[in-house]
């Protein structure tokens, strides 16, 4: 369908190690993400998230099915550029995405690399920095912000580049709570504001439970993908893949197997509402 930003059709990926040993790290995995919608993956480490997303701007190539990008496939080779250009990635070390000596520098680095004129590359620096709120950063030293400042920056690079499809993988896991929620309502508000379609790869299910859909990898397969609600309330399955539910999710479950009539929910409010008429 046109909807689809992205389609994997039984992808597979193997590596190769140097003593020639193949490790199957993706297999099989089939999924449809609609243009403009936040999608998070999750799933124990290992269990090929990265790999997968490593596809989606061509960084890897399939070893079996395919992965098609905005109506491009990924494995031929003059669609490289164009899946770059549309597609955006964001890794978890900000230290390691961060090029220049300046905030504007840094986010100007990508549109300048793709030529485009330097009046326009102002207005796109101003844009980006001040979606992610860095704005008010321009002229600081990269070295000198906080880590939840300089994965802002990191996104306002890519962001600049005017991608339609963001990649971000694990990009809080070594930020401390406020850099955290900082980056994770910059990437939203792109998603909503912006209408740029997200992937999202967190090891955090509060974040998770934010986005549209949640997909769950496994051993390098695919084994759920639902909307948040539909996943976690599948307490004993996700706990089982060795991952946590939220906390609401875990206590309203831990009671209804205590004999207490409450349903699953996954946000907080939903516990506090449910609780309430017990008291
Ligand atoms: P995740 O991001 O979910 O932690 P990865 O996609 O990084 O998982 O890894 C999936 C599997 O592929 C793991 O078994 C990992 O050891 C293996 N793997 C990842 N990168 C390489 C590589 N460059 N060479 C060989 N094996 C790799
Ligand atoms: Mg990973």
């Amino acid at each position: 369908m046109q909807d689809d930003i992205i389609i994997l059709d039984r992808l597979s990926h193997s590596y190769k190690t140097v003593g020639n040993e193949e490790i199957e790290a993706l297999t099989d995995v089939s999924l449809r993400i609609k243009k403009g919608e936040a999608i998070a993956i999750i799933g124990a480490n290992g269990s090929g998230k990265s790999t997968l997303a490593k596809h989606l701007n061509a960084l890897l190539l399939p070893t079996g099915g395919s992965c098609t990008v905005c109506g491009l496939d990924v494995k031929d080779a003059k669609n490289t550029w164009n899946i770059r250009q549309q597609v955006g990635m964001v890794f978890q070390n900000p230290d390691n995405q961060i090029v220049a000596a300046l905030v504007e520098e840094d986010v100007a680095f990508g549109p300048e690399n793709i030529g485009i004129p330097s009046a326009e590359i102002k207005e796109r620096v101003e844009r980006s920095l001040s979606v992610v709120r860095m704005q008010d950063y321009r002229r600081q030293a990269p070295h000198m912000l906080s880590g939840g400042q300089k994965q802002r920056v990191a996104i306002a690079g890519v962001l600049a580049l005017e991608p339609v499809c963001m990649v971000l993988d694990e990009v809080t896991a070594m930020l401390d709570p406020i850099g955290k929620k900082e980056v994770l309502s910059a990437v939203l508000e792109l998603n909503k504001n912006k209408g740029i379609t997200v992937i999202y790869i967190t090891h955090f299910m509060q974040e998770a439970v934010l986005f549209d859909r949640v997909a769950v990898m496994d051993a390098g397969r695919l084994v759920k993908i639902g909307t948040p609600q539909e996943i976690f309330s599948q307490v004993d399955e996700i706990t089982a893949l060795g991952l946590e539910v939220p906390l609401a999710a875990e206590v309203s479950w831990g009671l209804a197997q205590k004999g207490v009539k409450i349903s699953t929910v996954i946000s907080n409010e939903e516990l506090a509402a449910a609780l309430c008429q017990y008291f």
